[in-house]
C-alpha cells in the first residue's frame, strides 16, 4: 500500500513536469500541480482516514493438543476442549510437557479462559490434572456435565482444598437438552449427547457450539451418530464454520447422512484418529470430504 502511494505521487510528478515543458505557460503549471498536491493529499491517511481499510475479519487460532484435544484462541478468549488427561490408553495422548505446561498455565497455554470437557472417559479428561489446572489458572473456567464432575468430586472428598466452585460451571440439562454459557466475546452452546457404542449407553458426551473470533465452531466429543442426538438442535441452521467430527462418524454412512443433513457445517477437521488406520482409511474420508482437514503433529497450528 505504501508503495503504490508512492508510486502514484511519482507518476502525477511526473507528468506534472512534462507538461511545464510543452505548455510553458503558468496557468496550466499551477493547476497540474494543484491537482498533484490534491491526489498526493489524498493518499496520507491522516487527511482521509475514512477510506482505510476495515478491521480484519474474525481470526481463530487452532492448535492440536491430542486425540480430541484443541485450543481455540482469538484475542484474550482461549479455550481448551478435550485437551487435558493423563494416559489415553491407545488414544493419542498430550506428552507430560505440555500437561504440565497447560495445569501450569505456561507458554504457549498462559492465560487460558475456559476449559471444556465433553466427558469423563480418559482419552478427554482427567479429574486430578484438572483440579490442578482450575488452581494454578485462577482465570479459567471449566465446562462440562454432572457425570464428568462426579469424578471431579472424588477427587475433591480426598483434598477438600482442591474443590473451586467458583470456576466450574456445571451443565445439568437432561440427555438431547442444551444449556448456553455466555462470557464476554465467547458463547457456547452445550449439547448433551449419547456417547456411541452400546458399552458406553449411559455416557453424556457434551457437544460444544463455540461462538468465538466470528467464527461457529461445533465439537461432537464421542457422541453416537444417530437422530436422537442430532435432529432437536437444528445445527444446520447455525451456519457451522468447522465441525470436529470424530473418525468412525465419518466413516459410517448414516453419521454422513446426519452430517450433510442435520450438521451441515463448511469444514470438517477429524478428530480421534487412530493413526495406523488413518494410513488405511484417509483416503476413504476424502473420497466423501475432499476438503478434510487433519492435524497431524500435536501442537499444530491452523488459522480460519
Ligand atoms: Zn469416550
Amino acid at each position: 500500500m505504501i508503495n503504490q502511494c508512492r508510486n502514484k505521487t511519482a507518476f502525477v510528478k511526473n507528468v506534472s513536469s512534462n507538461q511545464t515543458k510543452i505548455m510553458n505557460r503558468t496557468f496550466i503549471t499551477t493547476l497540474l500541480f494543484f491537482v498533484a498536491m490534491q491526489l498526493s493529499a489524498q493518499d496520507m491517511p491522516e487527511v482521509r482516514p475514512e477510506v482505510l481499510p476495515p478491521p480484519p475479519a474474525g481470526r481463530l487460532e487452532i492448535t492440536y493438543i491430542a486425540n480430541s484435544g484443541f485450543l481455540l484462541s482469538s484475542g484474550t478468549t482461549r479455550v481448551l476442549i478435550d485437551a487435558l488427561y493423563f494416559d489415553g490408553d491407545i488414544w493419542e495422548s498430550p506428552s507430560k510437557k505440555i500437561q504440565k505446561a497447560i495445569v501450569s498455565g505456561d507458554t504457549p497455554f498462559r492465560n487460558i479462559t475456559h476449559m471444556l470437557a465433553s466427558h469423563y472417559h480418559a482419552d478427554h479428561f482427567d479429574a486430578a490434572l484438572t483440579s490442578r489446572f482450575l488452581i494454578n489458572n485462577p482465570g479459567a473456567m471449566l465446562i462440562t456435565n454432572a457425570q464428568t464432575d462426579s469424578v471431579l468430586q472424588k477427587v475433591y472428598r480426598q483434598d477438600p482444598e482442591l474443590k473451586r466452585p467458583k470456576q466450574t460451571k456445571i451443565i445439568q440439562t437432561p440427555m438431547f437438552g442444551s444449556e448456553t454459557y455466555e462470557s464476554g466475546d465467547l458463547k457456547v452452546k452445550c449439547l448433551m449427547q449419547r456417547h456411541m457404542g452400546k458399552d458406553d449407553f449411559k455416557v453424556m458426551s457434551m457437544g460444544f457450539l463455540v461462538e468465538m473470533g466470528g467464527k461457529k465452531v461445533l465439537h461432537i466429543g464421542d457422541a453416537g451418530w444417530t437422530d436422537e442426538n442430532f435432529a432437536g438442535y437444528n445445527l444446520q441452521d447455525e451456519n457451522i464454520d468447522i465441525a470436529f467430527i470424530h473418525y468412525w462418524f465419518l466413516l459410517d454412512c448414516e453419521g454422513r447422512r446426519i452430517l450433510d443433513t442435520q450438521v451441515k457445517p463448511k469444514k470438517i477437521v477429524v478428530t480421534h484418529i487412530p493413526y495406523d488406520e488413518l494410513r488405511r482409511n484417509y483416503k476413504r474420508i476424502k473420497e466423501y470430504y475432499p476438503d478434510v482437514e487433519v492435524f497431524l503433529n500435536h501442537l499444530d497450528k491452523k488459522i480460519y
